[in-house]
């Protein structure tokens, strides 16, 4: 991989790097961009992207995220969520360069599930996710070892979201554990039960909660949560014995900021509203929403809403906005009173497109995302165990 982590660290916050600027060497995400970056005033940039797209053709292939800016997501040959995009990556054999306007784990994927050949670019590295950054592998090694002292590791199944690091997907391939996305975390819950007693969950506590008590019929007592910033994880022993779902304590920054409030402040300023929001909301909101799942569901049942509805949607805004353009015969709104962009997802601006495709056109290969081959083989297993669960 592009980054090796440091050693954990359990009391540092991760420091909010300038936009394409500076390291941080215990994060997921890569190291700074290097070069100059076209101005974001430069009214040039528009043709700059157009031309530079051109004359790369087939050889190149440029992925987009629902999450990204408008301004990227026009040159996107296809668009969709980490895991459509890094199949529609791996379906592209011919382009030599996957240009990945998305975030630092999803590019790892891409590399991952791509050709030796093909090269793939994350126009700057700055963009992690801040949700990945809650597992980081030291740690997430260390709670496996609290989980052997009591006992327990050897009847726990890993399962991670597509959300983490290649190493922590990696790190379930080595441990009998698979991926998950949001669209398949109850198979993915249901299969790993089948192997053993108990799931640790990683790294977003709300996707692990939701799935578990609101699909599969568990109890909030069923959940204890591994705290990586507690001292033995904030569990005792017995905690870890009595518990079926061990919950890894990371959230996304966009998603759960969303709250119980918002759901009552949106049902009263607009009557009738359909509250539709993404199962890495709190428990508190998806339990107060009228429709819950993955960014694709939430595509979906905004188009094929009758025309006059009202939807509050609780995900990304970059996204709802889009779906609030693409149908305006229905009233699609934020479900929060104030916006939140998925800052690192932001990162990847035009100035950087621009940078990056230009540079790829003179030969130069830059910002490429690789990861190691020993690293691939363990994070496809896991990946593989996803994929051959029964539907
Ligand atoms: S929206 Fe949340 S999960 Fe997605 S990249 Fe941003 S912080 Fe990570």
């Amino acid at each position: 991989m592009t980054v090796t982590p440091a050693p954990s660290s359990t009391t540092n916050p991760l420091p909010l790097l300038l936009l394409g600027q500076g390291a941080d060497p215990e994060s997921e995400r890569g190291v700074e961009c290097p070069g100059d970056l076209p101005a974001a005033s430069d009214p040039d940039l528009v043709d700059r992207a157009r031309r530079a797209r051109e004359a790369l053709g087939d050889r190149a292939f440029l992925l987009g995220h629902h999450y990204q800016r408008d301004e990227v997501i026009q040159f996107a040959d296809v668009t969709g969520d980490s895991f459509k995009l890094a199949r529609d990556a791996a379906a592209r054999p011919d382009a030599e360069y996957i240009v990945f306007c998305g975030v630092h784990f999803m590019a790892e994927s891409a590399d991952m599930l791509t050709a030796d050949h093909q090269r793939v670019i994350l126009p700057d590295l700055a963009a992690g996710c801040s949700m990945a950054d809650m597992a980081r592998i030291l740690q997430v090694e260390d709670a496996w070892a609290r989980l052997t002292d009591a006992g327990v590791a050897a009847s726990t199944v890993p399962i991670t979201y597509m959300n983490s690091s290649a190493d922590i997907k990696a790190f379930c391939g080595r441990n009998g554990g698979a991926v998950c996305t949001s669209s398949n975390a109850q198979r993915a819950l249901e299969w790993a039960f089948e192997q053993g007693e108990k799931v640790l969950f990683f790294p977003d506590q709300h996707l692990g909660r939701n799935t578990a008590v609101l699909k599969m019929g568990m109890s909030l007592d069923d959940c204890v949560v591994v705290d990586p910033h507690k001292p033995d994880f904030g569990v005792t022993d017995e905690d870890l014995r009595r518990a079926r779902i061990l919950l890894w304590r990371g959230h996304c920054s966009v998603h759960g900021r969303f709250t119980a409030d918002s759901v009552a402040e949106v049902r009263d300023r607009i009557p009738g509203v359909n509250v539709l929001v993404h199962p890495e909301c709190t428990h508190d909101v998806v339990t107060r929403a009228d429709y819950i799942g993955s960014t694709e569901y939430i595509i979906k049942t905004i188009a094929d809403a009758p025309s006059g509805t009202a939807w509050a949607v609780g995900t990304e805004l970059n996204l709802v906005k889009r779906l609030a353009d693409r149908h305006p015969d229905k009233n699609v709104v934020f479900l929060d009173r104030n916006v939140c962009f998925c800052s690192t997802m932001n990162r990847i601006d035009l100035p950087h497109l621009v940078w990056a495709l230009e540079n790829l056109v003179e030969g130069r290969v830059v910002n490429q995302i690789e990861v190691d081959a020993d690293t691939t083989h363990w994070a496809r297993v896991a990946l593989d165990r996803m994929l051959a669960m029964p539907s």
